[in-house]
């Protein structure tokens, strides 16, 4: 048996569906997960020593391509000197000090070890600074897997959501209102009726979890307005964009300052690193200042924060995210084109180093058109790339990720794969 199907056997033996997270067990596109052995720069090598070009990136954190030597080195380098103290590190300092000096709306940050710990505890923080219960969220936008997060709208515009996992019980998401993203009227509609109950708003300010959808003009400036206005908090769940979409994560594309920001992926450099920040008067409320409880062994991790230090130190070089957006617009214009040419309905959109691919005429602003995506033409284009050594996200509804190291040789080697994949649709 290939290398690959026999250990994804074993994995099932003695691991739920074989893998830890469970998009990487190929459900949605069928077939066998490869096994990832080694990675270097754009390239993933699987368990049969195939070499992919790498567009999952781990899911966002590789922005600076895998196995950075000077990330590796960082990493070897205070590994030496103890993995995990539980006591301060001037390195949570340094990496706090980073992540302020570059995101204005952020005085004070809370290190956290993943992006669910570090919307559920934002979340928390939202209720306990305004003693209010409800949250609102947007249908398709994906905030972790903390309970009152894991809801899906209801029927009827202004319905409380239902669970999308079992384990959740109803009164654990009663709080939780599911709205259409990009609709601001709805949003309006929630405040007028629920506005002195909601804590927060939290929102994917760019959504890179229902493939890539950008919010239309005036939908972020007008959640700000309202939050304002009813005295509820703004909370920006950066942890796919976070130094990922721009220099300042979206709210520094889109001029709109959120009160609490969440991140992750990128600011770990490939270790497990989260965090929320904020203005200093509402991180205040967090204990050991405050009442609002929140703490973790491992937060603060000093091989996490070296690694993700160093990252964000080579993400400041001159240009970085300008040569990273050109290289992603050149690869999703590119796909636009093999895809037209090959007469297959497509369309692709791009930020930063985030892109998406659609299998429909245009680019989707609502959940409700990126749904409307050809999901088998899509599953037919993951295979054929894939043989052709090009690892897209094994699922229709994520965003793809460019890296530093995807230059245009690696550009053009995808695109010459796409050219004869469309042509085999
Ligand atoms: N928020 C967003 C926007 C995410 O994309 C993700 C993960 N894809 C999370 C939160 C959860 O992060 P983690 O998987 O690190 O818990």
């Amino acid at each position: 048996m290939p290398r690959n199907a026999s250990l994804f056997e074993r994995a099932c033996q003695t691991i739920p569906g074989g893998v830890n997270s469970p998009v990487r067990a190929f459900r949605s596109v069928g077939g066998v997960p490869r096994f990832v052995k080694r990675a270097q720069g754009p390239y993933i090598w699987d368990a049969e020593d195939h070499r992919y070009i790498d567009y999952v990136g781990s899911w966002g954190p590789a922005i600076l391509g895998h196995a950075h030597p000077d990330i590796v080195r960082v990493v070897q380098e205070t590994a030496v000197n103890g993995l995990s103290f539980g006591a301060p590190t001037e390195g949570e300092i340094e990496i706090a000090e980073a992540i302020a000096a570059r995101i204005p709306s952020i005085e004070k940050v809370r290190l956290v070890s993943s992006g669910t710990e570090a919307t559920m505890s934002a979340i928390r923080l939202a209720r306990g600074v305004t003693g209010r219960p409800k949250i609102v969220k947007f249908e398709g936008c994906y905030h972790g897997h903390a309970d009152s997060l894991l809801v899906k709208a209801g029927s009827g515009m202004l319905t409380f959501g239902n669970p999308t996992s079992a384990g959740v019980p109803p009164e654990f998401i009663q709080h939780t209102l599911v709205l259409d993203y990009n609709r601001l009227e709805a949003v309006e509609a929630a405040f007028k009726e629920f506005g002195s109950e909601i804590a927060c708003i939290i929102v994917e300010p760019i959504a890179g979890n229902m493939n890539l959808v950008k919010p239309v003009p005036g939908f972020l400036e007008g959640l700000r307005r309202l939050c304002t206005e009813y005295g509820a908090l703004l909370i920006f769940d950066e942890v796919m964009t976070g130094f990922r979409a721009g220099p300042q994560g979206v709210q520094g594309l889109a001029g709109v300052a959120p009160d609490i920001t969440t991140l992750a992926k990128v600011i770990g450099g490939g270790m497990p690193v989260g965090a929320f920040g904020g203005r200093a008067d509402i991180m205040e409320h967090i204990a050991p200042l405050g009442p609002v409880y929140q703490a973790g062994t491992l937060s603060g991790n000093p091989v996490a924060v070296a690694a993700g230090l160093a990252t964000l130190r080579l993400l400041s070089e001159e240009g970085f995210y300008d040569r990273l957006s050109a290289q992603t617009a050149k690869l999703a214009h590119g796909l636009a084109e093999r895809a037209r040419a090959a007469k297959v309905p497509f369309s692709a959109d791009s930020v930063g180093g985030m892109f998406g691919i659609y299998f429909r005429e245009g680019v989707p602003t609502t959940f409700e058109e990126v749904s409307e995506s050809d999901v088998e033409r899509f599953k037919k284009f993951f295979h054929a790339m894939l043989i052709r050594g090009v690892y897209l996200a094994p699922s229709a509804f994520e965003a793809g990720f460019v890296s530093s190291t995807h230059d245009d040789a690696v550009i053009q080697a995808t695109l010459d794969a796409a050219e004869e994949a469309f042509a085999a649709l």
